[in-house]
Protein backbone atom coordinates (compact mmCIF):
# COMPACT_ATOMS: atom_id res chain seq x y z
CA UNK A 1 0.00 0.00 0.00
CA UNK A 2 1.47 3.36 -1.16
CA UNK A 3 1.82 6.12 1.81
CA UNK A 4 -0.45 8.88 2.93
CA UNK A 5 -0.65 11.88 0.81
CA UNK A 6 0.85 14.46 3.07
CA UNK A 7 -2.01 16.71 2.26
CA UNK A 8 -3.95 14.21 4.41
CA UNK A 9 -1.32 13.86 7.29
CA UNK A 10 0.74 11.45 5.42
CA UNK A 11 4.53 11.68 5.18
CA UNK A 12 5.91 14.20 2.67
CA UNK A 13 8.46 13.50 0.42
CA UNK A 14 10.59 16.03 1.33
CA UNK A 15 10.73 18.26 4.78
CA UNK A 16 12.04 21.14 2.61
CA UNK A 17 9.85 22.93 0.09
CA UNK A 18 12.14 22.42 -3.25
CA UNK A 19 11.34 25.76 -5.13
CA UNK A 20 10.50 25.47 -9.37
CA UNK A 21 13.36 27.79 -9.86
CA UNK A 22 16.55 29.40 -8.29
CA UNK A 23 19.52 31.35 -9.21
CA UNK A 24 23.28 30.13 -8.77
CA UNK A 25 25.37 32.55 -7.47
CA UNK A 26 29.41 31.00 -7.45
CA UNK A 27 32.87 32.89 -6.47
CA UNK A 28 33.31 33.88 -9.84
CA UNK A 29 29.97 35.99 -9.74
CA UNK A 30 31.20 37.47 -6.64
CA UNK A 31 34.82 38.15 -8.05
CA UNK A 32 33.50 39.79 -11.19
CA UNK A 33 31.20 42.14 -8.76
CA UNK A 34 34.05 43.18 -6.34
CA UNK A 35 36.46 43.69 -9.12
CA UNK A 36 33.60 46.11 -10.35
CA UNK A 37 33.18 47.90 -7.22
CA UNK A 38 36.81 48.55 -6.80
CA UNK A 39 37.23 49.47 -10.49
CA UNK A 40 35.83 53.00 -9.65
CA UNK A 41 33.07 52.72 -12.25
CA UNK A 42 29.59 52.04 -10.66
CA UNK A 43 27.38 52.70 -13.57
CA UNK A 44 26.99 53.31 -17.29
CA UNK A 45 31.29 52.28 -17.72
CA UNK A 46 33.20 49.38 -19.28
CA UNK A 47 31.40 46.66 -17.69
CA UNK A 48 27.56 47.57 -20.04
CA UNK A 49 29.65 46.99 -22.93
CA UNK A 50 31.40 43.80 -21.98
CA UNK A 51 28.06 42.15 -21.39
CA UNK A 52 26.34 44.06 -24.19
CA UNK A 53 29.34 42.22 -26.74
CA UNK A 54 29.36 39.25 -24.88
CA UNK A 55 25.87 38.85 -25.22
CA UNK A 56 25.79 40.07 -28.93
CA UNK A 57 28.22 37.01 -29.69
CA UNK A 58 26.30 34.17 -27.49
CA UNK A 59 23.07 34.92 -29.37
CA UNK A 60 25.54 35.82 -32.68
CA UNK A 61 23.41 39.14 -33.26
CA UNK A 62 24.90 42.38 -34.31
CA UNK A 63 24.17 44.65 -30.98
CA UNK A 64 23.12 44.22 -27.56
CA UNK A 65 21.66 46.99 -25.54
CA UNK A 66 21.63 46.41 -22.15
CA UNK A 67 18.90 48.15 -20.05
CA UNK A 68 17.50 47.79 -16.38
CA UNK A 69 14.81 44.42 -16.54
CA UNK A 70 12.67 42.19 -19.05
CA UNK A 71 10.30 44.97 -18.66
CA UNK A 72 12.38 47.64 -19.89
CA UNK A 73 13.70 45.58 -22.70
CA UNK A 74 10.18 45.02 -24.31
CA UNK A 75 9.58 48.50 -23.84
CA UNK A 76 12.87 49.54 -25.49
CA UNK A 77 11.62 47.35 -28.21
CA UNK A 78 8.40 49.00 -29.29
CA UNK A 79 10.10 52.43 -28.70
CA UNK A 80 12.64 51.48 -31.47
CA UNK A 81 10.30 50.41 -33.93
CA UNK A 82 8.41 54.35 -33.11
CA UNK A 83 5.11 52.34 -31.84
CA UNK A 84 2.57 55.02 -29.98
CA UNK A 85 -0.95 55.83 -29.82
CA UNK A 86 -3.11 54.20 -31.87
CA UNK A 87 -1.09 51.32 -33.45
CA UNK A 88 -1.57 47.89 -32.44
CA UNK A 89 0.62 44.84 -31.55
CA UNK A 90 -0.69 41.51 -31.14
CA UNK A 91 0.09 39.33 -27.93
CA UNK A 92 -0.18 35.67 -26.80
CA UNK A 93 -1.88 36.14 -23.39
CA UNK A 94 -0.48 32.91 -21.62
CA UNK A 95 2.53 34.97 -20.43
CA UNK A 96 3.86 37.42 -17.33
CA UNK A 97 1.83 40.95 -17.61
CA UNK A 98 4.77 42.53 -18.86
CA UNK A 99 4.92 41.22 -22.12
CA UNK A 100 0.90 42.65 -22.63
CA UNK A 101 1.68 45.84 -20.06
CA UNK A 102 4.94 46.97 -22.06
CA UNK A 103 2.07 47.54 -25.37
CA UNK A 104 0.09 50.20 -22.75
CA UNK A 105 3.53 52.00 -21.92
CA UNK A 106 3.41 53.35 -25.40
CA UNK A 107 0.11 54.67 -25.34
CA UNK A 108 -0.89 51.45 -28.16
CA UNK A 109 -3.55 49.02 -28.08
CA UNK A 110 -2.80 45.40 -27.57
CA UNK A 111 -4.31 42.76 -29.11
CA UNK A 112 -4.84 38.65 -27.78
CA UNK A 113 -4.11 35.98 -30.22
CA UNK A 114 -4.92 32.64 -28.88
CA UNK A 115 -1.99 30.20 -28.61
CA UNK A 116 -1.41 26.66 -29.96
CA UNK A 117 -3.08 24.22 -27.84
CA UNK A 118 0.18 21.58 -27.81
CA UNK A 119 2.85 24.19 -27.65
CA UNK A 120 1.49 27.22 -25.59
CA UNK A 121 3.27 29.54 -27.94
CA UNK A 122 1.22 31.99 -29.96
CA UNK A 123 -0.42 30.46 -32.90
CA UNK A 124 0.51 31.96 -36.28
CA UNK A 125 -2.71 31.18 -37.92
CA UNK A 126 -4.82 33.33 -35.22
CA UNK A 127 -2.27 36.17 -35.15
CA UNK A 128 -2.54 36.44 -39.00
CA UNK A 129 -6.88 36.82 -38.32
CA UNK A 130 -5.76 39.78 -35.98
CA UNK A 131 -3.76 41.79 -38.12
CA UNK A 132 -5.52 44.66 -39.48
CA UNK A 133 -4.68 48.29 -40.91
CA UNK A 134 -3.06 49.35 -37.47
CA UNK A 135 -1.10 46.41 -36.81
CA UNK A 136 2.15 47.59 -36.19
CA UNK A 137 4.31 44.41 -34.46
CA UNK A 138 3.79 40.84 -32.88
CA UNK A 139 5.10 39.98 -29.43
CA UNK A 140 5.75 36.10 -29.63
CA UNK A 141 6.72 34.58 -26.67
CA UNK A 142 9.17 31.60 -26.23
CA UNK A 143 7.13 30.12 -23.59
CA UNK A 144 8.88 28.09 -21.48
CA UNK A 145 12.22 28.54 -23.12
CA UNK A 146 10.91 27.25 -26.48
CA UNK A 147 11.55 29.37 -29.24
CA UNK A 148 8.14 30.58 -31.39
CA UNK A 149 8.16 29.32 -35.02
CA UNK A 150 9.23 33.05 -36.57
CA UNK A 151 9.38 31.82 -39.95
CA UNK A 152 5.92 30.86 -39.62
CA UNK A 153 5.13 34.41 -37.86
CA UNK A 154 6.75 36.10 -40.63
CA UNK A 155 4.74 34.47 -43.34
CA UNK A 156 1.71 35.64 -41.58
CA UNK A 157 2.23 38.75 -41.49
CA UNK A 158 1.76 38.71 -44.96
CA UNK A 159 4.12 40.82 -46.61
CA UNK A 160 2.65 43.86 -44.23
CA UNK A 161 5.20 45.74 -42.52
CA UNK A 162 4.24 44.27 -39.08
CA UNK A 163 7.66 43.62 -37.08
CA UNK A 164 8.56 40.50 -34.82
CA UNK A 165 9.49 41.19 -31.28
CA UNK A 166 10.73 38.36 -29.22
CA UNK A 167 9.91 38.27 -25.61
CA UNK A 168 12.79 35.64 -24.89
CA UNK A 169 12.91 36.50 -20.97
CA UNK A 170 12.47 32.67 -20.88
CA UNK A 171 14.46 31.58 -24.09
CA UNK A 172 18.12 32.48 -23.07
CA UNK A 173 20.54 30.19 -24.78
CA UNK A 174 17.76 28.49 -26.79
CA UNK A 175 17.86 28.08 -30.35
CA UNK A 176 16.25 27.24 -33.70
CA UNK A 177 17.52 25.37 -36.64
CA UNK A 178 20.82 26.01 -35.29
CA UNK A 179 20.18 29.95 -35.19
CA UNK A 180 20.39 31.37 -31.65
CA UNK A 181 17.68 33.25 -29.84
CA UNK A 182 17.98 36.40 -30.49
CA UNK A 183 18.15 36.72 -34.49
CA UNK A 184 15.44 35.02 -34.44
CA UNK A 185 12.89 38.04 -34.24
CA UNK A 186 13.44 41.57 -35.55
CA UNK A 187 14.24 42.01 -32.00
CA UNK A 188 14.51 39.76 -28.69
CA UNK A 189 14.11 40.86 -25.23
CA UNK A 190 15.65 39.01 -22.50
CA UNK A 191 15.55 39.53 -18.23
CA UNK A 192 18.06 38.38 -16.19
CA UNK A 193 15.65 38.47 -12.83
CA UNK A 194 17.29 35.59 -10.51
CA UNK A 195 14.44 33.72 -11.35
CA UNK A 196 15.35 33.56 -15.46
CA UNK A 197 18.03 31.78 -16.92
CA UNK A 198 20.63 34.18 -15.79
CA UNK A 199 20.30 36.46 -12.39
CA UNK A 200 21.96 40.06 -12.33
CA UNK A 201 19.27 40.75 -9.05
CA UNK A 202 17.33 42.53 -11.96
CA UNK A 203 18.67 43.20 -15.66
CA UNK A 204 17.53 43.17 -19.27
CA UNK A 205 18.86 43.29 -22.44
CA UNK A 206 17.59 43.85 -26.53
CA UNK A 207 19.23 42.35 -29.03
CA UNK A 208 18.93 43.36 -32.91
CA UNK A 209 20.55 43.44 -35.97
CA UNK A 210 19.71 47.34 -37.13
CA UNK A 211 21.83 49.75 -36.30
CA UNK A 212 18.81 52.60 -36.32
CA UNK A 213 16.98 50.38 -33.60
CA UNK A 214 19.95 50.12 -31.43
CA UNK A 215 20.95 53.90 -31.18
CA UNK A 216 17.22 54.59 -30.61
CA UNK A 217 17.31 52.06 -27.47
CA UNK A 218 20.10 53.68 -26.49
CA UNK A 219 19.15 57.13 -26.11
CA UNK A 220 15.79 55.67 -24.85
CA UNK A 221 17.52 53.79 -21.70
CA UNK A 222 19.37 57.22 -21.02
CA UNK A 223 15.82 60.08 -20.59
CA UNK A 224 16.74 60.38 -24.55
CA UNK A 225 19.41 62.32 -23.95
CA UNK A 226 21.89 61.55 -27.29
CA UNK A 227 25.51 61.66 -25.62
CA UNK A 228 26.29 59.42 -22.86
CA UNK A 229 28.22 60.72 -19.83
CA UNK A 230 31.06 58.63 -21.04
CA UNK A 231 31.29 59.72 -24.53
CA UNK A 232 31.07 63.39 -23.23
CA UNK A 233 33.63 63.07 -20.61
CA UNK A 234 35.68 61.68 -23.18
CA UNK A 235 35.28 64.31 -25.59
CA UNK A 236 35.19 66.85 -22.80
CA UNK A 237 32.40 68.21 -23.36
CA UNK A 238 29.44 69.58 -21.59
CA UNK A 239 27.04 69.79 -24.24
CA UNK A 240 23.95 67.05 -24.59
CA UNK A 241 20.14 67.23 -25.97
CA UNK A 242 17.27 65.59 -25.19
CA UNK A 243 15.79 64.24 -28.28
CA UNK A 244 12.88 61.95 -27.02
CA UNK A 245 11.47 61.06 -24.02
CA UNK A 246 13.06 57.93 -22.83
CA UNK A 247 13.75 57.07 -19.53
CA UNK A 248 16.42 55.52 -16.90
CA UNK A 249 16.47 52.76 -17.96
CA UNK A 250 19.57 52.16 -17.40
CA UNK A 251 21.87 49.02 -16.26
CA UNK A 252 24.35 49.43 -13.59
CA UNK A 253 28.31 48.34 -14.38
CA UNK A 254 27.99 46.18 -10.63
CA UNK A 255 24.61 44.89 -12.57
CA UNK A 256 26.70 43.62 -15.98
CA UNK A 257 29.62 42.23 -13.99
CA UNK A 258 27.55 39.92 -12.42
CA UNK A 259 25.63 39.22 -15.58
CA UNK A 260 28.28 38.83 -17.92
CA UNK A 261 29.94 36.57 -15.19
CA UNK A 262 26.90 34.78 -15.33
CA UNK A 263 26.69 34.72 -18.92
CA UNK A 264 29.98 32.84 -19.74
CA UNK A 265 27.65 29.57 -17.51
CA UNK A 266 24.91 29.69 -19.96
CA UNK A 267 25.68 26.75 -22.56
CA UNK A 268 26.23 24.46 -19.96
CA UNK A 269 23.17 25.60 -17.44
CA UNK A 270 21.28 25.04 -20.93
CA UNK A 271 22.47 21.16 -21.42
CA UNK A 272 21.56 20.86 -17.47
CA UNK A 273 18.35 22.17 -17.65
CA UNK A 274 18.20 20.42 -21.25
CA UNK A 275 19.02 16.94 -18.94
CA UNK A 276 16.63 17.07 -16.15
CA UNK A 277 13.99 17.80 -18.70
CA UNK A 278 14.74 14.48 -20.39
CA UNK A 279 14.65 13.09 -17.07
CA UNK A 280 11.39 13.91 -16.65
CA UNK A 281 9.85 13.19 -19.81
CA UNK A 282 11.32 9.31 -19.38
CA UNK A 283 9.65 9.43 -15.89
CA UNK A 284 6.27 10.57 -16.90
CA UNK A 285 6.33 8.80 -20.31
CA UNK A 286 3.77 6.00 -19.02
CA UNK A 287 1.87 8.62 -16.77
CA UNK A 288 -0.98 8.92 -18.79
CA UNK A 289 -2.64 12.03 -16.36
CA UNK A 290 0.38 14.07 -17.49
CA UNK A 291 0.83 15.72 -21.04
CA UNK A 292 4.13 17.59 -21.59
CA UNK A 293 3.55 20.11 -23.97
CA UNK A 294 4.74 19.30 -27.61
CA UNK A 295 9.00 20.64 -28.85
CA UNK A 296 8.89 21.78 -32.07
CA UNK A 297 11.54 20.07 -34.04
CA UNK A 298 14.76 21.44 -34.57
CA UNK A 299 14.17 23.39 -31.72
CA UNK A 300 16.79 23.51 -28.50
CA UNK A 301 14.58 24.15 -25.92
CA UNK A 302 15.91 26.90 -22.69
CA UNK A 303 13.63 25.13 -20.63
CA UNK A 304 13.32 27.41 -18.19
CA UNK A 305 10.25 26.32 -17.62
CA UNK A 306 9.27 22.26 -17.19
CA UNK A 307 5.49 22.68 -17.61
CA UNK A 308 3.28 19.55 -17.73
CA UNK A 309 -0.95 19.45 -18.40
CA UNK A 310 -2.93 17.48 -15.85
CA UNK A 311 -5.40 15.28 -18.06
CA UNK A 312 -7.95 16.15 -15.60
CA UNK A 313 -10.64 13.45 -17.03
CA UNK A 314 -8.29 10.90 -16.00
CA UNK A 315 -7.64 12.00 -12.09
CA UNK A 316 -10.29 13.03 -9.13
CA UNK A 317 -9.04 15.73 -8.81
CA UNK A 318 -8.40 19.42 -10.31
CA UNK A 319 -5.44 21.62 -10.34
CA UNK A 320 -5.65 23.00 -7.50
CA UNK A 321 -5.87 20.31 -5.54
CA UNK A 322 -2.66 18.76 -7.47
CA UNK A 323 -0.97 21.75 -6.81
CA UNK A 324 -1.81 21.72 -2.99
CA UNK A 325 -1.04 18.07 -2.89
CA UNK A 326 2.43 18.55 -4.02
CA UNK A 327 3.04 21.50 -1.79
CA UNK A 328 2.37 19.57 0.67
CA UNK A 329 4.89 16.76 -0.23
CA UNK A 330 7.43 19.51 -0.41
CA UNK A 331 7.55 20.07 -4.09
CA UNK A 332 7.47 24.00 -5.11
CA UNK A 333 4.94 23.30 -8.11
CA UNK A 334 4.06 26.99 -9.54
CA UNK A 335 1.69 28.03 -12.35
CA UNK A 336 2.96 30.01 -15.26
CA UNK A 337 0.37 32.09 -16.58
CA UNK A 338 -3.11 33.36 -15.55
CA UNK A 339 -3.61 34.51 -19.21
CA UNK A 340 -3.20 38.22 -18.97
CA UNK A 341 -6.32 39.30 -20.67
CA UNK A 342 -8.32 37.91 -17.37
CA UNK A 343 -6.23 40.31 -15.12
CA UNK A 344 -8.88 42.56 -13.29
CA UNK A 345 -6.36 45.86 -14.70
CA UNK A 346 -7.04 43.85 -18.37
CA UNK A 347 -10.93 43.64 -17.74
CA UNK A 348 -11.61 47.05 -16.52
CA UNK A 349 -9.28 48.87 -19.10
CA UNK A 350 -9.70 46.88 -22.28
CA UNK A 351 -13.10 45.14 -21.65
CA UNK A 352 -11.28 41.56 -21.91
CA UNK A 353 -12.90 39.03 -20.41
CA UNK A 354 -13.44 34.89 -21.03
CA UNK A 355 -14.14 33.64 -24.01
CA UNK A 356 -11.29 35.92 -26.00
CA UNK A 357 -8.71 32.87 -26.01
CA UNK A 358 -10.37 30.03 -25.27
CA UNK A 359 -7.32 27.56 -25.73
CA UNK A 360 -5.11 29.58 -23.34
CA UNK A 361 -7.94 29.52 -20.82
CA UNK A 362 -8.53 26.03 -20.97
CA UNK A 363 -4.75 25.21 -20.62
CA UNK A 364 -4.98 27.72 -17.87
CA UNK A 365 -7.36 25.31 -15.96
CA UNK A 366 -4.90 22.47 -16.35
CA UNK A 367 -1.04 23.84 -16.17
CA UNK A 368 1.45 23.11 -14.05
CA UNK A 369 4.90 23.78 -13.61
CA UNK A 370 7.72 21.33 -12.02
CA UNK A 371 11.02 22.26 -10.11
CA UNK A 372 13.80 23.11 -12.76
CA UNK A 373 17.28 24.55 -12.26
CA UNK A 374 20.75 23.95 -12.58
CA UNK A 375 21.88 23.52 -9.40
CA UNK A 376 18.92 20.81 -8.58
CA UNK A 377 20.50 17.40 -7.88
CA UNK A 378 19.77 13.96 -8.90
CA UNK A 379 17.95 13.44 -5.95
CA UNK A 380 15.99 16.24 -6.02
CA UNK A 381 14.99 15.48 -9.55
CA UNK A 382 13.86 11.89 -7.73
CA UNK A 383 12.05 13.62 -5.11
CA UNK A 384 10.40 15.43 -8.03
CA UNK A 385 9.77 12.58 -9.65
CA UNK A 386 8.19 10.93 -6.79
CA UNK A 387 5.90 13.17 -5.73
CA UNK A 388 4.49 13.18 -9.30
CA UNK A 389 3.59 9.60 -9.32
CA UNK A 390 2.53 9.74 -5.55
CA UNK A 391 0.02 12.32 -5.86
CA UNK A 392 -0.89 11.54 -9.74
CA UNK A 393 -1.71 7.68 -8.32
CA UNK A 394 -3.61 8.55 -5.60
CA UNK A 395 -5.99 10.96 -7.62
CA UNK A 396 -5.91 8.47 -10.56
CA UNK A 397 -9.83 7.34 -12.03
C1 LIG B 1 10.19 37.82 -16.47
C2 LIG B 1 9.47 38.13 -17.70
C3 LIG B 1 9.38 39.43 -18.20
C4 LIG B 1 9.87 40.64 -17.44
O1 LIG B 1 11.19 40.57 -17.04
P1 LIG B 1 11.68 41.44 -15.77
O2 LIG B 1 13.17 41.37 -15.88
O3 LIG B 1 11.16 40.78 -14.56
O4 LIG B 1 11.16 42.81 -15.95
C5 LIG B 1 8.75 39.62 -19.41
N1 LIG B 1 8.22 38.59 -20.09
C6 LIG B 1 8.29 37.32 -19.66
C7 LIG B 1 7.69 36.24 -20.47
C8 LIG B 1 8.89 37.05 -18.43
O5 LIG B 1 8.91 35.80 -17.96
Amino acid sequence: MSAALAMDGGPPIRTRLLPYGSHWIDDDDIAAVTATLRSGWLTTGPQVETLERQLAHLTRSTTAVAVSSGTAALHAALFALGIGPGDEVIVPPLTFAASVNCILYRRAIPVFADVDPDTLLLDPACAAARIGACTRAIIAVDYAGQPCDYAALREATGGRPVRLIADACHALGGADGGQPVGTLADLSAFSFHPVKVIAAGEGGAVTTDNPNWARRMQVFRNHGITTETRARQAAGAWFYEMTELGFNFRLSDIHCALAGSQLSKVPAWIRRRQDIAARYDAAFADTDSLRPLRRRPGVSHAFHLYVVRLDTARLRADRNTVFRALRAEGIGVNVHYIPVHLHPYYRRHLSTGPGLCPVAERSYECLLTLPLFPRMSESDVDDVIAAVHKVTGHFRR
